[in-house]
């Protein structure tokens, strides 16, 4: 039988293997060619069995042992390969009886054996059987034996010297037959038999091992040899011999070498350290290491649960969180309802609706004697009744009761809370609809003040409504100028009443250009440049900008309060719904102002035109009168003058109708716009009128700027044109007659200037002589059209033109802009 680990090679021999593994794989490499050799060599097999520390298997496989070591030494010496058959003892002797080995060691002599084994003259050893016993065991004495179960090696010599030494004191016991010592020390060992016999050489180094003791009941010293198949081997028998004589004489031997290095070397190691104190050492590991993980174990999971509690609990926590804040972060207002009326939760915004504080003023007290409007009875009744039903509940108009008695209309949902099949309250969410009913209401004035309500009686009506359903003390609606500077109002409502118009600075009435401008109050004090607001004693303020159809603010709808103002929000709803409407009727208003106007302008120019037109014709009527009586009296001289004055008066017709068709052309024919520098306009104006210039002698001085106009260049010359034109003309007798032409910078606006230092103008006739055929001198040459042209070009780019002028003898200055001309919007520039 194979011995473990744990007898053969104790723990630490495990590592010193692991540690000389290459070493010996090294020499396996280095024994390979003599390995070939020794396939040429005398194979001796040996039969082995368990016989430690001699001879015994070891648990890499190898058989081992100090015969082994002497063996080995001679084999090599002896040029053989030694081959052990590894097997039980009986199992060796059956097979040196067979054949299958040739050599069998630790053989006691029996005359049966001598017949069929040839023995060695020197023992190997002499050795004696013994009883071993566990350390417990009180057996002591072969007496004691009786009845008992012993445990002895099939074939042995010690275990028949035994059975033989029992049998003469008289002892029966029980035999039991076992293959090997080592079983014999495992059934001790595991209580399967009280006792066993082996031999000492087993014996004495294993007892430890298996927790045993020898009895002291020794017996039969005997010698053992080496032994060979009888008759077979007598040249190996002497050879072993020789050796075997030569060991047991020399000291020194490799044999006795190595048989005290494996009685007393490695079993000496193993005494250091008693197995049951390496049991017990490896235990205690065992356990203390098991402890330890079971502990780590322990805490582990300790930790990992405490973890997932904590995980729980801030998940909880955050889901409360996360209702209590979903709760309060919704508009509408929601509270809880038991079956009895009770309020049960409720979010801030039903305690800001309701006017509350707290939630202890709402929570746990019958609710509808705190909240319901008009009727709470029915309120409440409905309600319940719905609830128990199990219905969901919508009203859509229903006025609640604010703490301070005020009440405000709000449409309701309530939702049933089912518990375990079972009704148990109602959640009641509700929304504040007055902003929405006035806004409704604002609709509805929009919607209806239609045609019969348009115009001139719209802006009244309209100031009107904000300021009922807005609380506003004031209400506003102006334009603002063409200059954009100032508000002019339209209507302007003041405490139930219309007041006059007037017209305002921009600063007085802020944010014009903002879509939509509110402060609730204090608007005094953010705004103190505003003089209306002082005038008015403005505590709020909410504004909206109108806007024109081209996208720019044309006007403004504001109110003011003399109060805060409570729901600026609606305010502003409210200023935005009706703005569009607004927006449209000035659009309008403003559209039918320039119809006026045109109208206006055509009356005057009919009036003009047919009077004008109408003196070269008197006067050639005059002159043919003239010239028949002429002609009765062949005047020949008062004929040619009556036809000079019939021509001229034709030409100054001629001259006329050139001028008005020239007009009305005016925005009716344009060419395609192009990029001109202001140099090139200037330049092509002044050559167009050179010969007046240069006949006048007059200085021209034109100012340096680049600029670039974008238009109808031959329309654009024609201001210039025009303006020095008549800047030479009417440049009376000026000694140092001098034009000036230039652009001045006004912040927010170029402006073009032609200036002269000739007539003058009366500042009376300043609008005046911009008028068709209107002349200031009736002597001058000219018709009159000029300024009424340069304006109408002017006007066609959004521009304004006007005169600054300190009288008469002072010299003129036209000023203009062309705004269009400048930042063109969707012009197709060539
Ligand atoms: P016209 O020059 O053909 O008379 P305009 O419309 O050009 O017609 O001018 C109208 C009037 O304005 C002129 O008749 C003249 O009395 C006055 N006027 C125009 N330009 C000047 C000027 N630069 N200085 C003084 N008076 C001027």
């Amino acid at each position: 039988m194979a011995l473990s680990t744990d007898r053969g090679c104790p723990p630490w021999r495990g590592f010193l293997f692991f540690l000389c593994l290459p070493l010996f794989c090294g020499l396996i490499g280095l024994m390979l060619p003599t390995r070939a050799l020794a396939e040429k060599k005398r194979t001796v097999r040996i039969g082995a069995f368990n016989y430690f520390p001699a001879l015994f298997r070891d648990s890499d496989g190898a058989i081992k042992g100090f015969y082994v070591d002497a063996l080995a030494d001679l084999a090599r010496r002896e040029n053989l390969h030694i081959e052990y058959v590894y097997g039980s003892w009986a199992e060796g002797l059956e097979r040196i009886r067979s054949g299958q080995i040739d050599v069998l060691t630790s053989a006691a002599y029996t005359s049966e054996r001598a017949e069929f084994l040839d023995y060695s003259k020197t023992p190997l050893l002499t050795v004696w059987g013994e009883l071993y016993v566990p350390i417990a065991s009180k057996l002591d004495h072969i007496t004691k034996l009786q009845g008992k179960r012993v445990a002895v090696m099939k074939n042995d010599f010690n275990g028949h010297s035994f059975i033989k030494l029992a049998a003469a004191f008289g002892i029966s016991c029980v035999f039991v037959e076992m293959d090997g010592f080592e079983e014999i020390f495992a059934a001790i060992a595991q209580k399967k038999v009280d006792a066993g016999v082996v031999n000492n050489i087993f014996g004495v180094p294993q007892q430890r091992e298996y927790q045993l003791r020898a009895t002291g009941i020794a017996f039969t010293p005997f010698p053992i040899y080496l032994a060979v198949a009888k008759g077979k081997h007598p040249e190996l028998l002497a050879l072993l011999d020789s050796y075997l004589l030569r060991w047991q004489q020399d000291e020194d031997s490799v044999y006795q070498q190595a048989r005290q290095q494996w009685l007393h070397g490695r079993p000496a190691q193993e005494r250091g350290i008693p197995p049951w104190l390496l049991a017990s050492l490896t235990g205690f590991a065992l356990l203390t290491f098991l402890s330890a993980a079971f502990i780590l174990l322990l805490r582990n999971q300790v930790k990992r649960a405490t973890l997932v509690i904590a995980q729980r609990e801030a998940r909880l926590r955050e889901t409360a969180e996360m209702k209590r804040l979903l709760l309060n972060s919704t508009a509408e207002g929601i509270y809880g309802l038991d079956l009895e009326g009770n309020c049960t939760f409720c979010n801030t915004s039903c305690l800001d609706m309701l006017g509350l504080q707290r939630k202890e003023q709402l929570i746990g007290k019958k609710i509808h004697t705190l909240v319901a409007g008009a009727r709470p009875e029915s309120w409440n009744t409905t309600l319940l009744e719905r609830t128990r039903a199990n219905q969901v509940w919508h009203v859509p108009n229903q006025t609640l009761r604010r703490s301070d008695g005020m009440e405000f209309p709000v449409e309701i949902w309530s939702q049933p809370i089912v518990r375990e099949d079972k009704l148990i309250g109602a959640v009641v969410t509700f929304v504040d609809i007055s902003e929405r009913q006035q806004l409704e209401e604002s609709y509805r004035f929009i919607s209806q003040s239609g045609y019969q309500n348009s115009g001139d009686r719209f802006f009244p009506a309209l100031t009107q409504h904000l300021a009922e359903s807005l609380g506003l003390d004031f209400v506003i609606i102006g334009r603002l100028t063409d200059t954009g500077h100032r508000f002019q109002t339209i209507t302007v409502h003041q405490q139930g009443e219309i007041r006059e118009n007037s017209d305002y600075d921009l600063q007085d009435l802020p944010c014009h250009e903002a879509m939509i401008c509110s402060f609730c109050q204090d608007v005094r004090s953010l705004f103190p440049e505003s003089t209306l607001f002082q005038e008015l004693a403005a505590e709020s303020y909410v504004a909206v900008t109108l806007w024109g159809l081209d996208g720019q603010p044309i006007g403004l709808l504001a109110g003011i309060g003399q109060t805060p103002l409570r729901n600026l929000k609606m305010a502003e709803s409210i200023l935005k719904l009706v703005s569009f409407r607004a927006s449209g009727e000035l659009e309008r208003s403003r559209a039918e102002e320039i119809l006026r106007q045109k109208n206006n302008e055509i009356e005057r120019f009919t009036y003009a035109v047919s009077h004008d037109l109408k003196s070269p014709l008197v006067t050639i009527k005059t002159f043919l009168g003239y010239l028949q009586q002429d002609l009765a009296n062949d005047d020949l001289k008062g004929i040619e003058k009556d036809m000079g004055f019939m021509r001229t008066a034709t030409e100054k017709m001629t001259d006329l109708l050139d001028e008005l068709l020239r007009m009305s052309r005016i925005g009716r024919h344009a060419n395609a716009p192009t990029r001109i520098s202001f140099e090139v306009l200037v330049t092509e104006a002044l050559t167009a009128v050179a010969g007046a210039i240069e006949n006048r002698g007059v200085e021209v001085q034109v100012q340096e700027k680049p600029l670039t106009l974008v238009g109808d260049q031959i329309r654009l010359t024609e201001i210039w044109q025009n303006l020095i034109d008549n800047a030479v003309k009417y440049m009376g007798d000026q000694p140092a007659p001098r034009i000036e032409i230039g652009i001045r910078d006004d912040g927010h606006e170029q402006v073009f200037y032609v200036r002269d230092n000739g007539l003058g103008i009366d500042p009376r006739y300043s609008h005046k002589v911009f008028g068709l055929f209107e002349k200031l001198d009736p002597k001058t040459p000219g018709t009159g059209l000029g300024l009424a042209l340069v304006k109408k070009v002017v006007e066609l780019y959004k521009g304004r033109i006007w005169l600054e002028s300190e009288g008469p003898g002072q010299g003129s200055c036209f000023l203009f802009t062309l705004p269009e001309a400048l930042n063109p919007i969707g012009e197709n520039i060539i």
